[in-house]
């Protein structure tokens, strides 16, 4: 047995350090990413192109239910964002929506695990709709068994022009291997989801923020991207996330909640201490108050769950298998209503994290930003009593 005795930090451990800066605006920001992946090849058809590659703002949505679905990827894919589907499409589902709007191929992963069927799955969906699918988002709770690296490797040769997003893992090590065995793109994050209870479960896991900057340092250095994948709880973990050298960053819990999102929005009626007044004029023409029961507050949320919970076994796989246990939650977010005002708080929060740090792009932010490691990173004071932003 070793220790390995360095601390290693999480989101929640650092803050991004202000720098003087030229920039005179958050809207001078530039946040799109252009990349060029370095195993796939473009398939003849789009070898003319000028952007055959990756463009757009590198915010992923998770192929988690109620977050990777296909309004969900329609409504980001429109404003530059990117969304791996959740697996449990069909081969009909995907053909129609890629087929009625092609773009879609360009900020859109088909996801898939590692089983024969899910080989079966993609042949079948290619078949049909051959270079308008780009991207494949190969996932697997843990990306550490040999089988997986095999699976990648032989999917890299089966389709060259598609890129490859592979994972997950933590290690700078296991993100060479896939980006040598053919992954364009590693995700990385294990246990830091916030539907996730692997942690709690087996006790295996990286702190995110250490696990991006040794596996981004890692892919980098073999010309490939990684994913922050989990963990981010607010629009300054994202900038975090980016800051340690992400290329994109995936989001589950934070896009959950929305319209485009779907699931079924449930009211609950909860009993606040506030007290409400009643006014009575007597006949003398006096006025009576009077102050009864509790006041009544009415709040929606949506259900949402880790994909290897007991909710998701049980509506996927046809119940938790006899030698597994769930290593996921199942919790109630928030009802959000429409995406647009969630996604426009997350890039505000981040254009103005590059602004603070003298990035004039998302590209820059890295080289610019240093962080500080920190006890504590906000006030907790007046989190229960607020009422609005
Ligand atoms: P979040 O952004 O909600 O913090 O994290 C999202 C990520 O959590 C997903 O992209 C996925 O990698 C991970 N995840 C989703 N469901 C589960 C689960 O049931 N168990 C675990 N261990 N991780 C999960």
């Amino acid at each position: 047995m070793r220790i390995e005795n360095e601390t290693k930090l999480d989101y929640a451990n650092v803050l991004i350090r202000p720098k003087r800066s030229t920039l005179g605006s958050r809207k001078e920001v530039n946040l799109e990413r252009k990349f060029t992946f370095r195993n796939y090849e473009p398939a003849f058809e789009h070898r003319n192109w000028e952007d055959h590659h990756y463009r757009g703002t590198p915010i992923i949505a998770s192929n988690m239910d109620g977050v990777g679905t296909m309004a969900v990827a329609k409504k980001l894919a429109s404003v530059g964002l990117f969304t791996c589907l959740v697996k449990t499409y069909s081969e009909e589902e995907l053909v129609e929506f890629f087929d009625s709007q092609p773009d879609l191929a360009d900020h859109v992963a088909v996801s898939i695990g590692i089983s024969e069927q899910d080989l079966i799955h993609f042949d079948a969906v290619y078949d049909r709709l051959h270079t308008d699918i780009k991207y494949v988002c190969i996932d697997v709770a843990n990306g550490y068994s040999e089988r997986f690296v095999d699976f990648v490797k032989e999917f890299r040769n089966r389709y060259p022009a598609v890129v490859i997003i592979a994972g997950n893992v933590v290690t700078g090590e296991m993100t060479e291997e896939l980006i040598l065995n053919g992954a364009d793109i590693v995700k990385i994050g294990i246990g830091p989801g916030s539907c996730c209870s692997t942690r709690i479960q087996t006790g295996v896991g990286y702190p995110q923020l250490s696990a991006v900057i040794e596996c981004a340092d890692a892919a980098h250095g073999l010309g490939g991207h990684i994913i922050a994948d989990g963990g981010c709880t607010n629009p300054g973990d994202v900038a975090k996330a980016f800051a340690a050298g992400a290329d994109f960053v995936m989001l589950g819990g934070m896009l959950a909640g929305t319209d485009q999102g779907g699931g079924e929005v449930i009211t609950r009626l909860y009993e606040t201490d506030e007290l409400e007044a009643k006014k009575r004029i007597l006949p003398d023409g006096q006025t009576e108050w009077t102050w009864t029961s509790c006041k009544v507050e009415e709040r929606k949320f949506v259900k949402f769950y880790g994909m290897s919970s007991e909710t998701a076994n049980n509506k996927h796989f046809g119940g938790l298998k006899d030698y597994r246990s769930s290593e996921g939650r199942t919790v109630l977010v928030d009802y959000k209503g429409d995406m647009q005002p969630v996604v426009q708080e997350i890039l505000g929060g981040l254009r103005s994290a590059c602004t603070y740090a003298g990035a004039e792009k998302l590209k820059h932010l890295p080289k610019c930003a240093t962080f500080v490691r920190c006890i504590d990173t906000h006030t907790r004071i007046f989190e229960s009593k607020t009422i609005g932003k």
